[in-house]
C-alpha cells in the first residue's frame, strides 16, 4: 500500500473531511489537514510531504502565487488545486506555473486519486533525476579531487626531493593520468645542440628515449619553444610528428624559466582518438610549471653545490682555521687547519652536527656557546699537540658564529725566551741600583752639598726608585706567569676591595673623584692569593684613578653569577680608543690616547692579566672613547665555600 504524505489545505471542514477521511485515507495515504494557507510550512514533517492540495477562497487572488511559492522552494512537491468552475484564467496560470493538476468541485475521488497518483509519479522522477544528477556530480567531483591531489602530491615531491629524475617522472606519469593520455614525455633543450632530447617519459621504449633527438626547427615542440604557446591537437589536424612516430592526439605545453622556455611537456594519444580539452590543458599547465621549478631548483642547487665546494677548497688553502657554526650550534664548515688542530679527520662526518659532538676542546666550545655574551671575542687556545692559537670570534649575519685561529706558538715561544731575558737582566741590575742608590744617599753624609747638588741628589733617587718599580714589576710578572704563587686559600673579596680603596683615599681625594663601592651583603669567597687579588684592585683602581679626569665617578661593583664572583672596576674617564684595546693587557703597551703627564710602564694591566688566569679567571674591557672604561674580571667561587 502508498504511504505518501498528503497536506491538505482547505477551510470548508466538511469538504476536508470528505477528502481526508471519505477519499484520500482508503487509498492508503498519511493525511494531514490544515486550514491556514500561511502556515503550512510550518507543519509538522513539511519536509516529507508529497502532495500539497490547496483549495481556493473567494476572491482568491494569491492562491497561484503561493503555489508558485511552494514550487519554486520545493521543486519536486506535488501541488494540486481546487478551483471552482470559469476560473480557466486561473488554471492557465497555475498550471504554467508547474501545478500538477487543477479539481473542479464537485470532487470525484476518482478524478482525485489519479491526479495524487499523477503528481506522486512525478514527484519520484524527479527525485530519481536528481540522485543521478548528484551521483554524476560527485563523480566529477571526486576525480577532480583525485587529481587535485595528484597535482599536491606533485607539488610536495618538488619541494622536497632534489632527485629530479624522480620527480620529473612522477610529473609525466601525473600528466598521462590526469588526462588519460596513452603515453606522455618530458623533452629539454639542449642549448648546445640546440636539439630536444628526451628527459622522462611515460610508455615509451627504453631505447627510443635514449636516442631520441628533435631539432627545433620545423617541428611542432620546436614550435612550442620558439612561441612559448601551447599546441592542442585532435583528429581533424592529425599530423606526422617529426619523431617518426603517428599521433592521433596531443597536446605539448612549454616549461618556462624567468620567461625563458627550456622544454616542453607533452601527452599524445597514437591509438585512441580522445581529444585533449582546455581544462587538460590547465591542469597539465600546472605540471610544466611544477617540471620548471624543479628543473629551476636543481640548476640552483647544483650552483650552489658547485660554490661551496670552490669555498671550501679556499677555506682548505687558508693557513688560519676556520669552523663556523649555525645559531643552531650545529656545524656548517670546518677547514683543513681547523681539523688538524683538534684532530678532526678527513671523512669524519661534521656537518649539521651539534658542536660538542665535534669539538671536545672546553674553551672552544665557550667561546661558541657563552663566549659572545662575555664579550670574549678573543682567547688564546693551548691545543692537546702542545700548540697555541689565537682564536677569535665573530658573529655572521644570517648565518651564526665563525671562529678563526691562528698559529701563534712561535710568537708564544719568542715572547717566553724574551721574559726570561728580561727576568734575568732585571734581576742582574736590582744590585748595581742598589749600589746607586746607597751611594747617592751617601753624598750628602759624607760632605756638604749645595742645593743644587741636594736636587740632583733628590732626581737620582726618583729616577733609581721608578726603575727599581719597573724591574720589580718585570720579577712580579715573571713569578707569576712561571706559576710560583702556590699558595692559596679563601680569600673575601670584599675585603681586600676595602683595603685597596682605604689606600687610595688620598689620591681619590686629590683628584676630587666620587667612589661607589656596590656590593652586596653575601658574596661567596675565593680560592686565591691575598696579596696577588690585592695586586689586580690596586692595579685596576690605581689606572681608573689616574685616566679619570679631576671631579669623576669610578664604581666597584661585586657580584656573584653562575659559580663566578664578577668585579667590574667602572670609570667615567679618558676611554681607550677601540685599535688600542686589544693590546691593553700586553706588556709596556700604552694606549695611543695616554696624557705626556701620566708616567706608566704598561706593565701593570699584563700583571693583573696573568694574576686573574692563574686563578682560573678572565678578565675584559669595554670602554668607549672620552665617556669611561668598565674593566670586569671573573674569578671562580671557591668550591668549599661559605
Ligand atoms: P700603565 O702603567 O700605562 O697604566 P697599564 O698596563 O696599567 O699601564 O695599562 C695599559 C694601558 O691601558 C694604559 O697605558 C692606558 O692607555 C690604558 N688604560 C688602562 N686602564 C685605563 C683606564 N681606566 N682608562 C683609560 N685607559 C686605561
Amino acid at each position: 500500500m502508498s504511504n505518501e504524505k498528503i497536506l491538505l489545505v482547505i477551510s470548508d471542514p466538511h469538504l476536508g473531511k470528505l477528502l481526508k477521511d471519505g477519499t484520500l485515507r482508503p487509498a492508503g495515504y498519511q493525511v494531514t489537514l490544515a486550514e491556514d494557507r500561511h502556515s503550512v510550512e510550518s507543519v509538522p514533517g513539511f519536509s516529507s510531504v508529497d502532495v500539497v492540495i490547496l483549495e481556493e477562497r473567494s476572491d482568491d487572488d494569491a492562491l497561484v502565487e503561493f503555489a508558485g511559492h511552494l514550487l519554486h522552494t520545493y521543486p519536486s512537491l506535488a501541488v494540486l488545486l481546487i478551483v471552482s468552475a470559469g476560473r480557466d484564467d486561473l488554471v492557465l496560470r497555475a498550471l504554467r506555473m508547474g501545478v500538477i493538476d487543477c479539481l473542479y468541485p464537485p470532487l470525484k475521488p476518482a478524478n482525485v486519486l489519479q491526479a495524487v497518483r499523477d503528481g506522486i509519479g512525478r514527484r519520484e522522477r524527479i527525485e530519481i533525476w536528481m540522485r543521478k544528477q548528484t551521483r554524476r556530480n560527485t563523480d566529477i567531483l571526486r576525480r577532480r579531487v583525485d587529481v587535485l591531489k595528484e597535482l599536491e602530491q606533485i607539488g610536495r615531491s618538488v619541494t622536497a626531493s632534489l632527485d629530479l629524475d624522480y620527480v620529473l617522472t612522477a610529473i609525466v606519469d601525473a600528466a598521462v593520468n590526469i588526462t588519460g593520455a596513452e603515453e606522455g614525455n618530458l623533452l629539454i633543450l639542449d642549448d648546445d645542440s640546440g636539439e630536444l632530447y628526451m628527459r622522462a617519459a611515460r610508455n615509451f621504449q627504453d631505447e627510443f628515449v635514449r636516442t631520441f633527438r628533435l631539432p627545433v626547427s620545423d617541428t611542432l615542440a620546436g614550435e612550442v619553444i620558439r612561441t612559448g604557446e601551447s599546441v592542442l591537437l585532435d583528429e581533424g589536424t592529425l599530423q606526422k610528428i617529426k619523431t617518426s612516430y603517428l599521433v592521433r592526439t596531443l597536446m605539448y605545453v612549454p616549461l618556462k624559466v624567468h620567461g625563458r622556455v627550456i622544454g616542453v611537456l607533452g601527452v599524445d594519444n597514437r591509438e585512441s582518438k580522445q581529444a585533449f580539452t582546455r581544462h587538460h590543458l590547465a591542469l597539465v599547465s600546472t605540471l610544466a610549471d611544477y617540471a620548471a621549478i624543479a628543473i629551476e631548483n636543481a640548476r640552483l642547487y647544483s650552483n650552489t653545490e658547485i660554490e661551496r665546494r670552490k669555498l671550501e677548497t679556499i677555506l682548505d688553502g687558508v693557513e688560519d682555521g676556520v669552523i663556523v657554526v649555525g645559531f643552531d650550534h650545529r656545524v656548517i664548515l670546518v677547514n683543513r687547519t681547523a681539523r688538524d688542530a683538534f684532530g678532526i679527520e678527513e671523512n669524519d662526518p661534521i656537518a649539521s652536527n651539534p658542536i660538542e659532538d665535534i669539538f671536545h676542546h672546553k674553551e672552544l666550545l665557550y667561546m661558541f656557546t657563552d663566549g659572545h655574551d662575555a664579550h670574549t671575542y678573543r682567547s688564546e687556545l693551548s691545543l692537546d699537540d702542545g700548540r697555541v692559537v689565537n682564536a677569535q670570534l665573530v658573529s655572521i649575519p644570517d648565518v651564526g658564529f665563525a671562529v678563526t685561529m691562528q698559529d701563534i706558538t712561535y710568537f708564544k715561544e719568542l715572547d717566553r725566551i724574551k721574559s726570561d731575558f728580561v727576568n734575568t737582566v732585571s734581576h742582574d741590575l736590582r744590585s748595581p741600583l742598589t749600589a746607586i742608590l746607597g751611594y747617592a744617599e751617601l753624598i750628602a753624609r759624607v760632605g756638604g752639598v749645595n742645593d743644587q747638588q741636594r736636587e740632583f741628589i733628590s732626581r737620582i733617587h726618583i729616577s733609581v726608585r721608578n726603575i727599581t718599580t719597573l724591574i720589580n714589576d718585570l720579577l712580579d710578572l715573571g713569578r707569576i706567569e712561571a706559576g710560583f704563587d702556590v699558595h692559596k686559600e679563601l680569600v673575601p673579596l670584599p675585603m681586600i676591595v676595602q683595603y685597596s680603596v682605604d689606600s687610595m683615599m688620598n689620591s681619590l681625594d686629590k683628584k676630587r673623584l666620587k667612589l661607589t663601592l656596590d656590593t652586596p651583603e653575601k658574596l661567596p669567597k675565593v680560592l686565591g692569593n691575598p696579596a696577588r687579588l690585592r695586586q689586580i684592585v690596586d692595579n685596576l683602581l690605581g689606572n681608573a684613578i689616574r685616566y679619570t679626569p679631576e671631579g669623576g665617578n669610578i664604581v666597584i661593583r661585586l657580584r656573584v653569577e653562575r659559580d663566578q664572583v664578577i668585579m667590574q672596576m667602572k670609570d667615567t674617564g679618558l676611554g681607550i680608543p677601540p685599535a688600542d684595546q686589544p693590546y691593553i693587557f700586553d706588556k709596556f703597551y700604552r694606549a695611543s690616547n695616554v696624557p705626556s703627564d701620566v708616567s706608566g710602564s704598561g706593565l701593570g694591566l699584563a700583571i693583573v692579566k696573568s694574576i686573574v688566569e692563574s686563578h682560573l679567571g678572565r678578565i675584559w674591557v669595554d670602554s668607549s672613547l672620552g665617556k669611561g672604561s668598565t674593566f670586569t674580571v671573573v674569578i671562580p667561587v671557591a668550591n668549599d665555600n661559605l
